[in-house]
C-alpha cells in the first residue's frame, strides 16, 4: 500500500520479490526485466528473491541475472546475505558455507517431514514430497532440467509436495494451521513450513537488517506471497495469462494491491520502473 510518505527516490526503496511466476515465466525466462535488473544493482537498489526456491537455485539465479543482493529461500525459512556489508542480520546467523551468512528463520526439512506424514493419515489421504519423487517426475512437473530438477529438491526449511487431487488445498491447510503448522499454496507445489517462517515474517527480518530503513516494493502472483505483499510499503500482484491469481483478487478490488499491465518480467519490469522513477508531479 502506498503510505503519504513513501519515498520518490529509487534508492531509498528496495524491491522484494518472489521469482516464479512472478519475475519468472513458466519457461523460467526473465529476459525482459534482464536489463532493468542490471539498472537497479549499478544504483544500488537491492532487489532481493523472496521464493520458495531453495539457495542453491536463487544463487544460480542470481549469477545469471548479475545480483549481488541478499535472499530469501524457501517460502521464508531463511535470509541469506551473500555480501553482508552494509545489512546487520540478526541472531542467529552463521557463515554459509558457499559464503556471506545465512540466518534461518525456520525449521529444518528433517523436523517437518514427519509432521507432513502425520498431517496425512489424519485427513485420509496421500501427499506426494517433492523429495520422494523421481526427478523425471520432477522435470515433468517443473519444466526443469536435470540439474534444475537435483537443485529444486535439495531442501533445508520446507517440504514441498502434491496433494491428492480430490484434496481443496484449503482443507490441508485448515488443518495444518489448527496443528501449528503452514501449508502454502505455490504455482506448482504446496508447501509445508514451520509456523514461524513465512514471506511476511522474512521481510520483517530483512527489515530489522537494513539499517537504511529503506522501503518495500513487494510483487507475488500467489497465495503464498500475500504475507510478504501485506507486509510492503507498496504491493503489486503479476496476473498471469489468464488475469491475476483468484484468491488476490479481493485485495486488488480493496485497493491494497496494485496489478502490473501484464503478466511475469513484461508486467514486473513495467510496475518496479514507473513505481521506482515516478514522473514529475504535474502543477
Ligand atoms: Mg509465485
Amino acid at each position: 500500500m502506498q503510505t503519504p510518505s513513501a519515498p520518490t527516490v529509487a534508492s531509498q526503496w528496495m524491491v522484494v520479490t518472489d521469482l516464479d511466476g512472478t519475475l519468472l515465466d513458466h519457461a523460467y525466462d526473465f529476459s525482459p526485466a534482464a536489463p532493468l535488473l542490471r539498472r537497479l544493482e549499478q544504483q544500488g537498489v537491492p532487489v532481493i528473491p523472496c521464493t520458495s526456491k531453495t539457495a542453491e537455485e536463487v544463487e544460480q539465479f542470481q549469477a545469471t541475472a548479475g545480483l549481488s543482493s541478499p535472499y530469501i529461500v524457501e517460502n521464508g525459512g531463511a535470509i541469506h546475505f551473500p555480501h553482508p556489508e552494509g545489512w546487520q542480520p540478526g541472531n542467529p546467523h552463521h557463515p554459509n558455507p558457499g559464503g556471506g551468512v545465512v540466518m534461518p528463520l525456520g525449521w529444518p526439512s528433517q523436523r517437518l517431514r514427519p509432521l507432513l506424514d502425520a498431517l496425512a493419515a489424519e485427513l485420509d489421504t496421500r501427499f506426494f514430497p517433492l523429495e520422494d519423487l523421481s526427478q523425471e517426475d520432477i522435470m515433468a512437473r517443473t519444466g526443469l532440467s536435470p540439474e534444475g530438477a537435483a537443485l529444486a529438491a535439495r531442501r533445508c526449511w520446507s517440504v514441498p509436495f502434491v496433494p491428492a487431487t480430490d484434496q481443496p488445498i484449503e482443507r490441508v491447510e485448515a488443518l495444518a494451521a489448527a496443528r501449528g503448522l503452514k501449508v502454502l499454496q505455490g504455482n506448482r507445489f504446496a508447501h509445508l513450513i514451520a509456523p514461524g517462517s513465512d514471506k511476511g515474517l522474512a521481510l520483517a527480518a530483512l527489515r530489522r537488517a537494513d539499517p537504511r530503513r529503506r522501503a518495500v516494493l513487494a510483487l507475488g502472483d500467489s497465495p503464498n506471497d500475500t504475507a510478504l505483499l501485506d507486509g510492503a510499503d507498496q504491493a503489486i500482484v503479476i496476473p498471469g495469462a489468464n488475469g491475476p491469481h483468484p484468491r488476490l483478487q479481493p485485495a486488488i478490488t480493496a485497493g491494497d494491491y496494485h496489478l502490473a499491465a501484464a503478466p511475469h518480467a513484461v508486467g514486473w519490469a513495467d510496475a518496479v520502473a514507473t513505481w521506482l522513477a515516478p514522473p514529475d508531479p504535474i502543477h
